[in-house]
């Protein structure tokens, strides 16, 4: 069965002394919960510090980018040597605000999935559709592109989730309904059965994220294909991200 995984993405949020004081309150907030997966991915400054504050505890350290090579002369980047140097479990990829605004494509994307795997870091490929799109009813051939581009050279063993991250429901307040992303989420289990055997597509998590509250967490999180929530604005605060991770409703 898949385990859940509640992942929070603080973006370009926190100094180093927030950032250690969200994730010591979170730590205390979450120290009973043992049957799912809590992991937090602050900005690459934070990532030491935090680090250092989550020894001893079960949740998981993650990053919000990298690039793919080890090392050289790419001035800003960061690699996933430096990643797991960290001890970082996880990297979220292809997020849709660096395929926005820094204007990541799949090629680029999926050489970032491959050098994660790779260096055994479980990459989160972000994959959705913008508000056009869906108004087009284009999302399962975004999707299924963004899936596919993404993948490519990804084998059976390599472990990875995927985040279904609608575009236009993302720091928008706007969330798809569970039903909506249900539906979604079996579509992409499908394509993940084309790719890969019907047991790898069946493991693989594939997380919600848009406006993921404590209001809405429950009711997302119960659906059959849902198996986690990627997190922005709430995963601020360390009240409601952890009513979110206890199904806790406000
Ligand atoms: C995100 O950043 O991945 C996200 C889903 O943001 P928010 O929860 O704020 O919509």
């Amino acid at each position: 069965m898949r385990r859940l995984l509640i992942a929070g993405n603080w973006k370009m949020h926190k100094t180093v002394p927030e950032a250690v004081s969200l994730v010591r309150e979170l730590k205390e907030l979450l120290k009973d919960v043992k049957d799912r997966d809590v992991l937090v991915c602050p900005p690459f400054t934070a990532l030491y510090p935090v680090r250092e504050e989550l020894k001893g505890s079960s949740i998981y350290l993650g990053a919000q980018n990298m690039f793919y090579e080890e090392e050289g002369a790419y001035t800003g980047e960061i690699s996933p040597l430096m990643l797991k140097d960290l001890n970082c479990s996880f990297v979220i990829i292809g997020h849709s605000e660096r395929r926005r605004i820094f204007k990541e494509d799949d090629e680029l994307i999926n050489k970032k999935v491959l050098s994660a795997v790779r260096h055994k870091i479980t990459p989160i490929l972000c994959v959705g559709e913008t508000l056009e799109e869906r108004e087009s009813g284009e999302t399962e051939k975004v999707v299924e592109r963004q899936l596919k581009r993404g993948l490519r050279g990804i084998s059976e063993d390599d472990e990875f989730v995927i985040a279904y991250e609608p575009v236009w429901a993302i720091g928008t307040g706007k969330s798809a309904t569970p039903q909506m992303a249900q539906e979604v989420h079996l579509f992409i289990r499908g394509v993940l059965g084309e790719l890969f055997s019907k047991e790898k597509a069946f493991q693989v998590r594939i997380l919600y994220g848009g406006s993921v509250k404590p209001e809405n967490a429950k009711s997302l999180l119960e659906m059959e294909d849902i198996d986690g929530a990627l997190v922005g604005g709430a995963s601020l605060k360390a009240d409601s991200f952890s009513k979110i991770v206890k199904f806790e409703e406000a």
